[in-house]
């Protein structure tokens, strides 16, 4: 088979005939797709899309299969530098590392750690991202260039936050004014895709929190915010409020379409009939349960109930393949073991809800997350060829289980070529890198994390086991 060269996805306008393409009903055969200004303009039969798109030569791509690229739909990008400074730590590490990190960063800062985020993003299959709002004082006009350079689209999130804890409120409409200059900015923007955000429901009021969702509505923006994660905020809310965190937001008109709710894993029968009324979405972060949570969402659950949701990293792993992995995974620990369910969801619902039904989670339906004339060109070339799928029954299926970020060879956004095998096309990543190494170091060192747990090596020293006492 003749090697693929990034050549071949230079052009603006394309006509790609892959060996297999994975629409709305799974991975088919013999189709092609012309993409023309950055769109999907037909996908069909190869015969018919080449007899419309007569100027254009066909590329065919043996051995290659072409997806819809994945969507995270939670991160917090500007993160980045922290990484492992969360592992083992207990619940509500954004107090103890978030917040300390990401206040104490520069503007340099925090360019360069969504710059990172979005590197890693993209590598991992990713090409589109929510941030749900920096901590930091920068403007997210500084995470929108980082993600722009790269060619992520990026739903950016705009914290509304007017209860800061022990700084007191803060004044209600200067925030208000600067979240609707947020979501004028990016209105039209092709890749930047405005947003509004509480990181928690109890760090605003209630007329805040009433105000802020109907803004983004108005505006037809996603409003996100954290709920229902940790034991101890549920309790919280519980002594504060008499209601958990996500009837407080039902008690106060805070639910709807456009309501993004990330976690959302301590949700009792009741919380979900809520969802699937009021028609909020959901990211579901499986990672993130795996890493620091109390629970896992019952997404299967969900998706039996008709509650719209998406998968999410939270920041923990930009690798798509590996998120949609654990999804199925922790479905299977969590509720499918108990009950004989070895089907859980049959790798197409894992699938499904890291693309279209991702799509419409997070406010851009119609735009991006599937292979259909009219979306955006946002498409990964997945190399099928090897020898994890070979032989291949279940394509689909296959992906979820074997899939890997090293089959991504090609990565495209809005039709243009982003990455190719891993590695940016058109901008220097290796001195990001270094910039990155000579900076986080001291970014880290400066910001006032309390961490709680020790690193591997120094819990391996501290930790004595019996069998290691006999030896
Ligand atoms: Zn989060």
């Amino acid at each position: 088979m003749p090697e693929l060269r990034p050549e071949l996805f230079a052009a603006p306008e394309l006509l790609l005939a892959p060996e297999r393409m994975m629409l709305g009903n799974g991975c088919e055969s013999g189709l092609a797709l012309a993409i023309r200004r950055g769109v999907i303009a037909e996908v069909g039969q190869r015969e018919a899309v080449a007899a419309h798109h007569a100027d254009l030569v066909t590329q065919y791509l043996p051995g290659h299969l072409v997806m819809p690229g994945f969507i995270d739909a939670h991160h917090h990008l500007t993160q980045s530098f922290g990484k492992a400074l969360a592992f083992g730590e207990p619940s509500e590490i954004f107090r103890r590392i978030w917040i300390p990190l990401e206040g104490s960063l520069d503007v340099n800062g925090v360019y360069l750690a969504s710059k990172l985020a979005a590197l890693e993003a993209l590598r991992g299959g990713f090409t589109t991202v929510v941030d749900a709002g920096t901590r930091s004082e920068a403007d997210a006009a500084t995470i929108a260039s980082a993600t722009r350079e790269t060619g992520l689209r990026c739903v950016l999130g705009f914290i509304c936050n007017d209860l800061g804890g022990t700084a007191g409120a803060r004044d209600q409409n200067a925030i208000l004014r600067a979240a609707e200059q947020h979501l004028a900015r990016w209105h039209n923007d092709d890749l930047v895709h405005p947003s509004l955000a509480i990181s928690i429901p109890e760090a605003a009021t209630d007329a805040m929190l009433h105000r802020v969702v109907r803004l983004a509505a108005e505006a037809g923006a996603i409003f996100q915010t954290h709920v229902n994660e940790h034991l101890v905020a549920v309790e919280r809310s519980l002594v504060e409020r008499s209601l958990r965190p996500l009837q407080h937001l039902a008690a106060v008109d805070a639910l709807g379409p456009n309501v993004l709710i990330a976690h959302s894993t301590l949700i009792t029968p009741a919380e979900l009939m809520l969802l699937a009324r009021t028609d909020t979405a959901v990211a579901y972060n499986p990672v993130a349960s795996t890493w620091k949570g109390n629970a896992v969402a019952p997404a299967e659950m969900m998706a039996e109930l008709g509650v719209r949701f998406a998968l999410g990293t939270d920041g923990t792993r930009s690798d798509a393949f590996r998120l949609v992995e654990a999804a199925e995974t922790l479905q299977r620990i969590a509720f499918g073991i108990g009950v004989g369910d070895f089907s859980c969801g049959a790798g197409w619902t894992w699938l499904e809800h890291a693309t279209h039904a991702a799509a419409d989670a997070i406010g851009l339906k119609g735009m991006t997350g599937e292979i259909a004339a009219g979306r955006a060109a946002d498409l990964l070339v997945i190399d099928i060829a090897g020898p994890e799928f070979t032989p291949s029954w279940d394509l689909d299926w296959e992906l979820v289980r074997f899939g890997n970020r090293d089959q991504i060879v090609a990565v495209l956004v809005a039709g243009r070529l982003r990455l190719w095998r891993g590695w940016p096309v058109d901008w220097d990543a290796q001195a990001l890198i270094d910039e990155v190494k000579a900076l986080a170091a001291d970014a880290v060192a400066k910001a006032p994390i309390k961490r709680i747990h020790p690193v591997s090596r120094e819990h391996r020293t501290t930790h004595s086991r019996p069998s290691g006492k006999r030896t």
